[in-house]
Order: structure tokens, then C-alpha cells, then sequence
């Protein structure tokens, strides 16, 4: 097998959740949009709901529609997007909950759906999704005549504790809600870590349950593994790879490993990454190429089979470093390629 292997690790991800479950005296949900962060919404979602989570967060209701499948009728699923155009017969069908983003959502839906259940998001400063103050003071009376079942906002610097716009969204999102006697939920992974203020009702952890940054103690969930195809020596003024950007000046056992951009390794980290093998890291040489990448293993004991990309020596948050990006870029890029496997 020559296809670079992503394992998940779904006792740390139900660990993590727990974690973060445990830093609350409230419900601790989980956020799974984008396929779990890229991980296989199916499988990340039943081991969530086994660990006890009761309620997911996606961002759209064809994300919804795939996770009711993979959990069956009970768990709440939430939908960030709200009640979009075309959305009825999904939400209506497989009994997602809307978060009403504005007037034209909150009238799409009670018209279409009357009774069924849906949340609001209000927007605290991030300017993004949710219904700005004015917007809300005009329909807050009748939307909550209507009984939603949540009333949400999202931080825009809650992995900064100390920005101050983390203290004005929450006295914004205080002032929005008070009086209104429906569960509240403001805090993501980063809003966690900011205390108990910040917790209400409701949490929505999502990067922190996957092993990401600002959740430092999280376990790591995205193990990846490459082979190795093939090795050579290399003597001094000899080249590796494209564009000859690496140049020997010794002579030097080069790997040559099965995976490459095409697999969502960001080509623009290759002078900064390296790999392990074992608990020796192993710099990257010369440019990632789609399928390929060159790794310096001559200070090795012997020649590897396969080498550690992600995992327990380097997480998704050294790929983002030396990248110039985040955590959550990383986990959604990984690419189609690999062969998954699911740990329990
Ligand atoms: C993505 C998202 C979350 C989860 O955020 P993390 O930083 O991954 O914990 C929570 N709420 C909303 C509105 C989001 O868009």
C-alpha cells in the first residue's frame, strides 16, 4: 500500500470532548461542520454522541441531513446557516433546527414550518451571521413568542483572552438577551478557555474536541503516517526536487515519501516542516511536490518504512506554524487520498 494513512483517534476525540466538558457546569454540545473538521462526520459524530454529547452544530443543512443519518432520530442538530431557500423539506424531514440569522429567515420559517423548533443568532460585534442589535430589539417579542430553543452569538477573539473585544461582545450578548428566558450559548473552544462567564447554557467546542489550538491539553485526534517508496544518496552540489531549491553540501541519504500537496500538506511549509520517525525528526528537503516529498534520513539508525506527519511529536498546530495558517486549515485539507482508519 503505497496511499499515505490517516488515523482518528476516536477515544482521544471523546477524551477531549470530556476535557472540555468538564471545565463547564453547563451542556457541553459539540461542532462537527465541515465533515468533523474534515474527520468523517459520521464516525466523529457517534463517538461524540457515545462520550454524551446531545447536541451538533453544522454549518448547513445538507451537513445536518448527513449527520442525522449517521446518528438516527434524538440528538439535536443545529444549523448555523439558518432556514435557507430550498432548506424546508430537510429540516422539516430530518428535524434540524434552524439558527434564525435574520427577519426574512424568521418569517421563511415560521410560515413554512410552523411549531418546529429553531434557535436564534444574534450578532454581539463579529458582524458575520445573526441579527444585529436594532434587528433583534424590532423582533425580539415575537420571536420569542415563537419559543426558541436557543439564543446564540460567536466570539471573533476568544483565542486572544486578553482582547478586549472578548469583554464587549460578551456585554453585548448580555444585553440582548437579558429577560429572555430561553438557554443562551456564546462560548466556542476558545470561549471555554475564557471562564465561567462566558459559558451560559450552552457550549459549542469544536477544534478543541479535534486536538487544536487554543485547547493546549487536548489530545491529538489526526495521526497521518506516509511510506516510504524509495531511498538514494545524494553527494555534495547534487540537487532535490523541483525547482533545485535544496542543494547538498554533504553527502546525504535521501527518502522519498508518498504523499505530497495533493494530500492537503501545504506546499508553502516545506523549508520549515520536517517528519518523525520514531522520536527523530527527519527535516523535509526541497519542495513539497503533489504526491511526493524528499526527507533528509541520513542521521537514521535505518532506513524507514514510513514516516510520522502528524501525530503525538507534531500536531496539526507545527503543520499550521510552519505553514502561516491554523489548526482547522489543516484538518479540513486533509485530502481524499488517504486510507482513514477509525481507532476506537
Ligand atoms: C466553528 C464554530 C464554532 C466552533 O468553533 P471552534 O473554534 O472550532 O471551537 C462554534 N460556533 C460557531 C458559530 C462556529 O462557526
Amino acid at each position: 500500500m503505497s496511499t499515505p494513512k490517516l488515523t482518528i483517534d476516536l477515544a482521544a476525540l471523546a477524551a477531549n470532548w470530556t476535557a472540555l466538558d468538564a471545565m463547564t457546569h453547563c451542556e457541553t454540545a459539540a461542532v462537527v461542520k465541515a465533515n468533523g473538521y474534515g474527520l468523517g462526520v459520521g464516525r466523529v459524530g457517534r463517538a461524540l454522541a457515545q462520550a454524551g454529547a446531545r447536541r451538533f452544530f453544522v454549518a448547513l443543512a445538507e451537513e445536518g441531513a448527513d449527520l442525522r443519518q449517521a446518528l438516527g432520530p434524538g440528538p439535536e442538530i443545529c444549523v448555523f446557516a439558518g432556514h435557507m431557500p430550498g432548506d424546508t423539506d430537510m429540516i422539516s424531514d430530518l428535524s434540524l433546527v434552524p439558527m434564525i440569522n435574520t427577519v426574512d429567515q424568521m418569517l421563511r420559517h415560521v410560515e413554512a414550518l410552523p411549531g418546529h423548533p429553531f434557535g436564534i443568532q444574534l450578532d454581539s460585534g463579529m458582524n458575520r451571521l445573526g441579527m444585529e442589535p436594532a434587528e433583534w430589539a424590532a423582533l425580539r417579542d415575537i420571536a420569542l413568542e415563537q419559543n426558541p430553543v436557543l439564543i446564540m452569538s460567536h466570539l471573533a477573539c476568544a483565542d486572544e483572552p486578553d482582547h478586549p473585544m472578548n469583554a464587549q461582545q460578551l456585554q453585548a450578548f448580555r444585553d440582548m438577551t437579558e429577560g429572555c428566558d430561553v438557554p443562551r450559548s456564546l462560548a466556542a473552544t476558545g470561549g471555554i478557555l475564557l471562564g465561567p462567564e462566558y459559558h451560559f447554557d450552552i457550549t459549542r467546542p469544536g477544534v478543541g474536541l479535534y486536538g487544536g489550538h487554543p485547547f493546549a491539553d487536548a489530545d491529538p485526534v489526526a495521526h497521518v503516517t506516509i511510506p516510504v517508496i524509495q531511498i538514494r544518496d545524494v553527494q555534495p552540489g547534487e540537487t532535490v526536487g523541483y525547482g533545485n531549491t535544496w542543494t547538498a553540501s554533504a553527502p546525504t541519504r535521501v527518502a522519498t515519501v508518498a504523499g505530497g500537496y495533493g494530500d492537503g500538506i501545504p506546499r508553502i511549509m516545506a523549508p520549515h516542516a520536517q517528519v518523525h520517525v520514531g522520536d527523530t525528526p527527519c527535516p523535509v528537503l526541497g519542495r513539497i511536490s503533489m504526491d511526493l516529498i524528499a526527507v533528509d534520513v541520513t542521521h537514521l539508525d535505518a532506513d524507514p518504512a514510513e514516516v510520522e506527519l502528524l501525530g503525538t511529536h507534531q500536531g496539526v498546530d507545527d503543520l499550521a506554524g510552519w505553514a502561516g495558517t491554523i489548526g482547522y486549515e489543516i484538518l479540513t485539507s486533509l485530502g481524499g487520498r488517504y486510507t482513514r482508519r477509525y481507532r476506537p
